[in-house]
């Protein structure tokens, strides 16, 4: 393993800490929910103990202090994605929201009957329904890129289905449910190639690799501060500041406005166009915090670590007989989907649960995924920066117990 100060890392994250069950905790369902480091825990209670008041508005001392804290972490935010200006930076409740916000946004001013969005076939609920509302909104039509057996995006097939008439493609970057990277670089040449705006689900891709949206040049890119060691309730929506600055906003209220009378509303520039009513203020303080944290010890690096601990997981479980991995991609993040013969996964759950090691047994939502797969449901080992080989042994020996026991 590489010099990775994985210990270190373990030992700030005091949930990892608890027994469950009387076991030491194995938490490996961090595609679902990551844990939090002590530095984001402390910067939310901090935050309300000497800082806290609304943003934006007051002249007071503690209002100013807090909007500090809540620009700074949009800063944060802004570099850690190298977006090119704060106001590409929209605070929003999750990845889910984002996706919503550019589908009632963008999608709304700019699909029209017959128009197409394009998507994939291994893609979230979050990244299928509300494309699927703008359609029965607009007569819009839904286009879904097949995969393969593997789990992966069947690539020539998603380029026929460009066609004049789609308007938008709408990918994720890696894929929740099977760990896929997809080929993300080539599907916005060959979008941008016919002027068709691409936005990335990066809820998985995140915390898992350095993200450069500039260099991707994607439109949007959307991604939860929950699985990136941050609060939930709070997300990102990055938007390329033309195309934000064209689009209605979203929701109307406070802070969106610029001046309002009966007759007519001016709205506020960007990002606070987006941004309706008082926001998340602590937990929009708390993702600054988690970025801070990830920023110290290095992307690449948790790239690489997580890497080594895939590659161990995958060749552990391929020797153990009647374990089948749903998604064996080339090109895949940390996240092992896997049924067993005769085992319900539901069941695998309950029971590796009671060994004290915490998966996520289910269809993901993804359940189109599933339907390919022909499988009810997977269980589902997703791995963290924090998890070690160690955690993966007891997992591995785990699930040998069951099939013993049950197989
Ligand atoms: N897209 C993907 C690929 C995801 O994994 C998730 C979360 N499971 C989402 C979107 C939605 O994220 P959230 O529920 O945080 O809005």
């Amino acid at each position: 393993m590489t010099n990775f100060p994985v210990e270190k890392i373990r030992a700030d994250f005091p949930i990892l800490a608890e027994l469950i069950r009387n076991k030491p905790l194995v938490y490996l369902d961090n595609a679902a929910s990551c844990q939090k480091p002590q530095a984001v825990i402390d910067s939310i209670v901090h935050l309300y103990s000497h800082d806290y008041a609304n943003v934006h508005r007051g002249v007071h001392t503690l209002s100013v202090r807090s909007t500090d804290k809540f620009e700074g972490a949009r800063t944060k935010v802004k570099d850690f994605i190298n977006a090119a200006s704060d106001k590409e930076i929209i605070f929003v409740r999750g990845a889910t929201e984002a996706i919503n916000l550019v589908a009632q946004t963008y999608g709304k001013a700019n699909l029209k009957v017959g128009d197409e969005i394009l998507i994939t076939a291994m893609e979230h609920h979050s990244n299928i329904v509300p494309w699927q509302m703008l359609c029965q909104q607009t007569g819009a039509v839904l286009k879904v890129a097949p995969i393969n057996l593997q789990g992966e995006l069947i690539y020539d097939e998603f380029e026929k289905l460009i066609s004049d008439k789609t308007k938008l493609v709408s990918v994720v970057h890696m894929s929740n449910a099977l760990g896929t990277i997809n080929p993300v670089e080539k599907i916005i040449a060959a979008s941008h190639a016919k002027d068709i705006p691409v936005l990335l689900d990066g809820a998985q891709s995140i915390p898992h690799m350095a993200v450069d949206v500039q260099a991707l040049d994607c439109d949007f890119y959307v991604f939860s501060g929950h699985k990136l060691y941050g609060p939930s309730g709070i997300g990102v929506l990055y938007g390329k500041q033309a195309l934000l600055e064209a689009m209605p906003p979203y929701q109307g209220g406070g802070d969106m406005i610029r001046k309002v009378t009966f007759e007519e509303t001016e709205y506020n520039v960007l990002p606070y166009k987006f941004e309706a009513g008082t926001p998340n203020i602590a937990d929009v303080v708390g993702l600054g915090a988690a970025i801070d944290y990830l920023n110290a010890i290095g992307m690449d690096k948790i790239a690489a670590y997580e890497a080594e601990l895939l590659d161990y997981a995958t060749e552990k479980a391929r020797q153990i007989k009647g374990l089948r991995i749903i998604g064996e991609a080339e090109h895949k993040g940390a996240i092992l989907s896997f049924v067993l013969d005769k085992i319900h996964p539901h069941d695998i759950g309950t029971m590796l649960d009671s060994l004290g090691i915490a998966i996520r047994a289910g269809h993901h939502c993804a359940m189109p995924v599933m339907d390919f797969f022909q499988v009810p449901a997977t269980a589902r080992a997703s791995f963290a920066m924090y998890n070690t080989k160690e955690e993966i042994d007891v997992l591995m020996k785990g699930i040998e117990s069951l099939i013993e026991v049950f197989g």
